[in-house]
């Protein structure tokens, strides 16, 4: 009690995730009997299907409930070299793809293993919140490329050659992305991967939300555009959002086998194996039937036309149309300026509360992805929310003078 202890400089350095703040604040607004309608949230709200959850069922009842290979069971690494066979036509070995506890430890694993003290990684702008933390707690600098709505967030080719230098050490790609939606083109894609194979340097594509997608078209990463980038590119993927499985911390990755091996050996260092039971229920997950995620993506979609024809109806914000995830990214810059009584909206953190406080709704504000001119609606709840939402966002942007 009233110790004041030396924490490391590491984690004083580090920010707190800021999209499970918005939610923490919203829960407790919650808990006080406020009634807010939550837009914050990064999960689907569909129940883990049922044949997965049975997998995970025989598992206990199985005594399937001890350690098991740190890099994942075998019969679920072959369930994954399969989907990157469909996604990118190419064959991986066992020893090029390894289970971690979810997507995100996945990315720790990368960065621990390829990035020293110093090392240059480039994101693109608006990012994943957690890329800077997770490239900076391995000693590595993140760099940011900028990209503009106007031209659907794609990535400026040129911008991206200015910044490679020596010291380069990886690009990471998020398509479809988190917060925008967008999805890079073919041609983008064939660039960057040209750009990698040229400089030697790794590309992190984080696949996460391949699956939840409303452009009708097959799914593409670099290795789908260009195979001859195997050696530079690094799949990162998992079932959180594709089988509605956030809780049961699984996703994988592909890539080099010296990469992969010492991800797996960091891995054997820390966490070990990811669960044994949530292995077999993800293993239901990739080899069982896919009928749910056509039908989450048809509802996904349905909602993100609802929400895009609300939020186009309101003066002066700009959306640039989502073609994947289940994320609504708008530019409310325009309302920068404007008050409501004394309290004056100057940036996307002051906007988010107000809309918080004043709206009860939640929604993340675009600072936490490093856009300021933006807030973030995750679309992952009802229609019934969404109408009502949308009704109490408009009535609270609009008293804004
Ligand atoms: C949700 C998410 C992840 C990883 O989620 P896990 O639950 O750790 O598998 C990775 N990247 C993005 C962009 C995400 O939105």
């Amino acid at each position: 009690m009233g110790e004041n202890y030396k924490l490391s400089q590491r984690v004083k350095n580090l920010k707190p995730s800021p999209t499970l703040a918005t939610d923490a604040k919203a829960k407790l607004l919650k808990c006080q009997g406020v009634d807010i309608i939550n837009f914050s949230v990064g999960e689907p709200d569909f129940d883990t299907p049922q044949h997965i959850k049975e997998a995970a069922y025989d598992a206990i009842r199985n005594g399937f409930t001890k350690y098991t290979a740190v890099d994942g069971i075998p019969e679920l690494k072959k369930a994954i070299i399969q989907k990157f066979r469909e996604d990118t036509g190419l064959d991986y070995k066992p020893t090029e793809v390894m289970v971690s506890t979810g997507g995100k430890q996945c990315l720790y694993n990368i960065f621990q293993a390829i990035v020293d003290d110093g090392d240059e990684v480039i994101i693109p702008v608006p990012y994943w919140v957690s890329y800077p933390p997770i490239v900076e707690l391995a000693g590595g600098m993140p760099v940011y490329l900028p990209s503009e709505p106007e031209n659907g967030f794609a990535l400026d080719i040129d911008k991206l050659k200015s910044l490679i230098n020596y010291r380069t050490k990886a690009i990471i790609l998020n398509s479809p992305s988190n917060p925008t939606g967008m999805v890079y083109s073919a041609e983008e894609l064939m660039e960057i991967a040209k750009i990698a194979i040229e400089n030697k340097i790794f590309i992190v594509t984080d696949d996460i939300y391949d699956a939840i997608r409303f452009d009708g078209k097959g799914f593409e990463n670099p290795l789908s555009v260009l195979p001859e980038s195997r050696d530079w590119v690094i799949m990162v993927n998992g079932v959180s959002k594709t089988c509605a499985m956030t809780g049961w911390r699984i996703g994988f990755m592909g890539g080099p086998e010296q990469v992969v091996k010492a991800c797996s050996k960091i891995q054997s260092q820390s966490t070990s194996n990811p669960n044994s039971i949530a292995q077999k229920a993800a293993l239901a997950g990739l080899t069982g039937p896919k009928d749910f995620i056509f039908v989450m993506c048809g509802e996904f979609k349905n909602r993100r036309d609802y929400i895009l024809k609300r939020l186009n109806a309101i003066e002066g914000l700009k959306i640039p149309v989502p073609q994947g995830a289940f994320y609504a990214f708008v530019d409310v810059s325009s309302y920068f300026g404007k008050s409501f009584e004394n309290l004056k909206i100057s940036d996307s953190l002051i906007m988010s509360d107000y809309l918080l406080e004043k709206g009860n709704i939640a929604v993340v504000a675009g600072a936490a992805f490093g856009d300021d001119r933006f807030i973030r609606f995750s679309y992952a709840t009802s229609m019934k929310n969404i109408e009502a939402g949308m009704d109490r966002f408009e009535k609270a942007i609009k008293e804004l003078r």
